[in-house]
């Protein structure tokens, strides 16, 4: 099994990310809305720096702070994925053949 070190990675082979809260709060977001979104913003897509861009919504409602998630996890991709908006065709084309070359 191939383990993904970034979200492009993740989103390449298809791996929804899972941000995993301390308080056992969890989302699946879609793995290259979530690439696009870092991109756009010319953000760390590495696993271990994109942690610090999630935070828990639930802890944040309950403690009014915000707690970043203990891990990111990879998991299987399936239909209640938070999906944020997809990136364009061609982009998404170019970032794949520069990752295959
Ligand atoms: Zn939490």
């Amino acid at each position: 099994m191939r383990v993904a070190t970034c979200l492009f990675e993740a989103a390449a082979w298809r791996y929804a990310v899972r941000p995993v809260c301390r308080c056992g709060h969890s989302a699946n977001f879609n793995p290259h809305g979530l690439w696009w979104h870092f991109h756009k913003r010319m953000w760390d897509d590495r696993l271990k720096s994109a942690r610090e861009h999630f935070w828990c919504r639930s802890c944040s409602l309950q403690h009014r702070k915000r707690v970043r998630p203990v891990r990111l996890e990879l998991v299987r991709q399936s239909e209640g994925d938070i999906e944020l908006t997809f990136p364009p065709e061609r982009e998404w084309k170019r970032a794949i053949s520069r990752f295959r070359s």
